[in-house]
């Protein structure tokens, strides 16, 4: 955090040094998923060496989520099209703003301009011949996503599961769960009421997501019970007979 001094802005430790939330999922016949654009987005991708992006899927329309989507155009170049972009109707409209230059049809063509092409969720959908599943979640009062992809499930930036949603994961491998701290916030879970979520849910391995600096990685680690980790940025977890390659981004 800017302008902090505690022990986890001062650590030593890499887990501590945390970019934005981001996760990048590749399947094994390569399809590739970038789950959130973050404003870290360009470092991420030069520091986990990430070539092809197939699509984004976006899981909120907040700052931390979305303010590397200029970061596409590399991509465009690379893939020579524009990247497809999903979310729910609100977050489309949140990357229609932040980025009007983009959208703009006056906005010169040529250069410089990121080139997206948008589509809303509505239900599962395919990227390649993958399947991902919207999870609905409570940010908040805010309706976002989680993602479900196989036995593996991405839930950041949440404060409350729908009864509705809870049907949606069961089964799973592998759980990414927000926890941003032990004191309650309004719209993230706090380590307590994730680690209740996580045993509601059963994955056979949860790690945690989104901590901010309250939380340093070996002290919380040491606390946390059997089959559930901290994530940390570089992180990359193999899920299944279809291994999905996870680099897990912390705020
Ligand atoms: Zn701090
Ligand atoms: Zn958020
Ligand atoms: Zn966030």
């Amino acid at each position: 955090m800017i302008g902090c001094d505690c022990g986890t802005c001062r650590s030593e430790d890499p887990r501590d040094r945390r970019l934005r939330p981001s996760i990048f999922v590749e399947a094994s016949d390569g399809t590739s998923v970038l789950v959130d654009a973050g404003p870290d987005l360009r470092e991420q991708a030069l520091r986990h060496r990430i070539r092809r992006v197939d699509a984004i899927v976006f899981t909120h329309g907040h700052a931390d989520h979305i303010l590397g989507m200029d970061d596409v155009r590399r991509f465009n170049v690379l893939q020579g099209r524009p990247m497809p972009c999903f979310g729910d109707a609100r977050t489309i409209a949140d990357l229609r703003q932040a980025f009007a230059y983009a959208f703009n049809p006056a906005t010169t063509k040529g250069g410089g301009l990121p080139r997206v092409a948008t589509f809303t969720i509505h239900g599962p959908f395919c990227v390649g011949r993958r399947e991902i599943v919207p999870v609905p979640l409570l940010h908040g009062e805010r309706p976002i996503l989680g993602f479900r992809f196989g036995a593996f499930a991405y839930l950041t930036d949440c404060s409350r599961i729908p009864d509705a949603s809870w049907d949606l994961l069961g089964g799973l491998e592998v759980l990414v769960i927000d926890a941003l701290r032990d004191r309650p916030h309004p719209t993230h879970f706090t380590l307590e009421e994730a680690i209740g979520a996580s045993r509601r849910i059963g994955a056979a391995r949860t790690y945690f997501t989104h901590m901010c600096h309250d939380l340093p990685h070996a002290a919380t680690s040491a606390r946390l019970p059997a089959g559930m980790e901290l994530a940390y940025d570089g992180l990359v977890i193999e899920v299944g007979s279809r291994p999905l390659a996870l680099s897990s981004e912390n705020l």
